[in-house]
């Protein structure tokens, strides 16, 4: 018997975001299911219906949603359009998806406390907590009904396995098909780009907040170990030497560490004094994106031992 190789429709979808549009992804298992769905805007709404038109489908005839993560470009439309659709995600998706309010007071109190630690002035942490509230804005409001982990295979889209691939954001998954070796990767590998490790605080009790660009180099190894033959992004391009991309991605976290560790004074310095060094023209339009990327090479650098943290009334000092 000659299987049928596996169909993937990619639909590009607008957000009013930095990062430009997000890829959404057909696919017609036992159950037709899309994989994210773009920010809750009109003008996303309508480019989905429409693309969907196209290609034959009505909303209501998508039976399920996997979402890749909880960021507002992948969930958005996840209760306008597809509120009968069955929802599948992360488990660290729920609490976003619901907009669970004691979950966000618990959010924004760990920035301020976190960020008051790495010297961040007050104001710029108030900015990053609205910033939040702004992309809560896009996120469609709806629980999962269907929660997944590593290894699981999704009901409905037989052949198709969960990757759990932390570190973007804590909710992220990717998925795979080994038979024909694709993998979809949301925004944990992205072509024109390279993903932030965004900080995000400690999820289930955990007492310290997670070590994101650890955690993300760890995923995408853990990607290339599959060997994929191609991965569907979030935004951009699919892509077909994974292994060389990753070799500049990794590239880049070594340059970046030894650029901050080369900065760093005798005498000790904050993350955020490092931040502004570093980023001098966008740490203040950016301080959410910038902080992550300053404290996720310093984790890098300590966890190397390259760098050491000291506590001084409260503030959080890295040393050589
Ligand atoms: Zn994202």
């Amino acid at each position: 018997m000659i299987s049928k190789a596996m169909k993937i429709e990619k639909i590009v979808v607008p957000t009013p975001f930095l990062v430009g549009p997000v890829n959404v992804y057909i696919i017609k298992g036992d159950s037709l299911t899309l994989v994210d769905t773009g920010p809750n805007s009109d003008q996303a709404k309508e480019v989905l219906k429409e693309s969907l038109k196209k290609l034959g489908y009505l909303p209501e005839d998508i039976e399920q949603v996997i979402v890749t993560h909880h960021h507002p470009d992948h969930v958005g439309l996840v209760e306008d359009l597809f509120s009968h659709a069955k929802l599948i995600g992360h488990n660290n998706c729920d609490p976003w998806l619901r907009k669970d309010r004691s979950f966000i007071a618990f959010i924004e109190n760990y920035f301020y406390s976190f960020f008051q630690q790495h010297a961040v002035p007050k104001g710029l942490i108030e900015k990053m907590v609205k910033v939040n509230r702004y992309f809560l804005g896009f996120t469609g409001r709806r629980g999962l009904d269907v929660v997944v982990k590593e290894g699981d295979v999704i009901d409905g889209l037989p052949g198709w396995k969960v990757i759990e691939t932390p570190g973007h954001a804590q909710s992220h998954i990717s998925l795979y098909y080994e038979a024909e070796r694709l993998l979809i990767g949301g925004d944990h590998i992205i072509s024109h780009i390279s993903s932030n490790a965004i900080i995000e605080p400690p999820y289930d009790g955990e007492e310290k907040r997670p070590l994101t660009l650890l955690q993300y180099r760890q995923a995408l190894k853990k990607c290339l170990d599959l060997n994929p033959r191609k991965v569907y992004s979030g935004h951009g391009e699919a892509i077909e030497d994974l292994k060389g991309l990753l070799d500049i991605r990794f590239k880049e976290h070594e340059d970046k560490a030894n650029r901050l560790k080369s900065i760093i004074p005798e005498e000790g310095i904050t993350s955020f004094e490092l931040c502004k060094l570093y980023f001098p023209h966008i740490y203040l339009k950016e301080p959410m994106l910038t902080m992550s990327e300053i404290i996720g090479h310093l984790d890098l650098l300590e966890e190397r031992g390259s760098v050491k943290t000291i506590v001084k009334n409260g503030i959080i000092f890295y040393e050589k």
